[in-house]
């Protein structure tokens, strides 16, 4: 069974949409030369086009011989020249055969390489083949893996190790990726207190900072810790102000138009405030705007609502303002093994893990209960309106998925 949000409560494909075409008007601006050993997590500012043939000539799938199958009378075969990886070998003489190895270069006139597997050496010296021989066998083809001008990656690309060993392969020691966004991350209220200082009456330790600061250099950003702000309107102003010279403000906490909610305040003065009620669990309150020109996105406080409605809009908006164009996690249709019985009006992400191939939530799915997402091993989405039997399918996000 299947409905639609609560009307007043956003969907989540909504508010996500909307974060992307804001995040496309303004894109991160600039470029920047990197070594490839710097490259690890960028995003590729422009498109890396081949300038070589991959592999740049015809070579050896196998240790064996070569020969020229065409020409061949079905005969033992001189040996007249050994070519390993790394030699460049001359013309096959006709009648004859070439010992050649893995990745070695084809002898122009050789067509086909026989593997040492299925050759028999006479005492002569002349080899025999005993398997039957089709054209073109064993040899990797020059251009097989691309051909001069082709792209191979298009902007927009996150780098990561194979982006990296690609780029190497085409014989790149630099890309341009995109400048990293810089992010400064404030934790709101006046409960917090760092790990490491004494914890009086009714405060708590700051998990979000941690948690979100991580995150974001994880995704390629540039942090700047801006701390925790109290609750309290001249010092959000004063916070605000400070940081006018980064691509995104991320606040956590006072965002559930309480009493406490100076960040709002802050914003209705001197910028633009969208306030959105989601419909999404945990995470219901999110703020959208924007002080004197600088983006802000107020997450709600709870730690396990702060992971959810980062991971799945604030991640996707920081990375398309980086220039990546897939910004959507992979996601599986797994099995519940569970039961779902009453439909909600907010999609729920659930803190789950797989077991026997089945989604099990964590028992606790309180939006306060960041353990459930370190026992899980995903998101595991429930839909709005939604009941589920044990077995029905539903979407699992991986945790790996979101967290880079
Ligand atoms: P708020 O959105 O400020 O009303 O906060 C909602 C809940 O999240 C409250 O229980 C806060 O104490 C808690 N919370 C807010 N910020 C943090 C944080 N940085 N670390 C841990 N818990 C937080
Ligand atoms: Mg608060």
């Amino acid at each position: 069974m299947s409905g639609a949000a609560k009307p007043g409560l956003m969907p989540v494909e909504e508010a996500l949409q909307r974060l992307l075409e804001r995040a496309d008007a303004t894109p991160i601006a600039g470029r920047e030369r990197v070594a490839l050993a710097d490259a690890d997590g960028r995003v590729l500012a422009e498109p890396l086009v081949a300038t070589l043939d991959l592999p740049p000539w015809d070579n050896s799938a196998m240790d064996g011989y070569a020969l020229c199958l065409a020409d061949w009378q079905g005969t033992p075969l001189v040996v007249s020249q050994r070519v390993q990886a790394g030699e460049a070998p001359g013309a096959l003489q006709p009648g004859t055969c070439a010992r050649i190895f893995t990745g070695a270069p084809v002898p122009a006139g050789a067509d086909t390489v026989e593997m040492q597997e299925n050759v028999a050496v006479e005492e002569d010296g002349r080899v025999r083949f005993t398997a039957p021989l089709r054209i073109g066998q064993n040899i990797r083809p020059q251009g097989q893996e691309t051909r001069v001008g082709e792209c191979v990656l298009p902007a927009g690309t996150r780098l990561g190790p194979i982006e990296l060993g690609l780029a190497a392969s085409l014989g790149q020691a630099t890309l341009t990726v995109s400048k990293r966004a810089r992010v400064a991350v404030l934790s709101t209220g006046d409960e917090l207190v760092e790990p490491g200082q004494p914890l009086a009456a009714g405060q708590i330790y700051n998990s979000n900072r941690r948690l979100l600061i991580a995150w974001l250099k994880r995704l390629g950003c540039d942090v700047v810790d801006a701390g925790i702000l109290a609750d309290d309107m001249a010092q959000t102003r004063a916070a605000l102000a400070a940081l006018s010279d980064v691509d995104l403000i991320l606040s956590t906490g006072g965002v559930s138009v309480g009493e406490a909610d100076f960040l709002g305040v802050a914003l209705r003065e001197a910028g633009e405030l969208t306030l959105w009620k989601l419909a999404i669990k945990p995470g219901k309150p999110l703020t959208f705007g924007q002080f004197r020109g600088v983006p802000v996105i107020g997450l709600p406080g709870n730690p396990a609502s702060t992971l959810v409605t980062f991971g799945l809009l604030a991640r996707p908006y920081l990375l398309r303002r980086m220039g990546v164009q897939r910004v959507a996690p992979l996601a599986v249709d797994l099995p519940a093994g569970f039961a779902w019985r009453k439909a909600g009006l907010r999609r729920e992400y659930l803190r789950a893990r797989l077991e026997d191939g089945r989604v099990v939530p964590y028992a606790n799915q309180s939006s306060g209960v960041l353990r459930s997402a370190a026992w899980a091993e995903g998101l595991a989405e429930v839909r709005e309106g939604t009941t589920l039997e044990e077995g029905d399918r539903l979407r699992f996000i991986p945790l790996s998925e979101l967290l880079n």
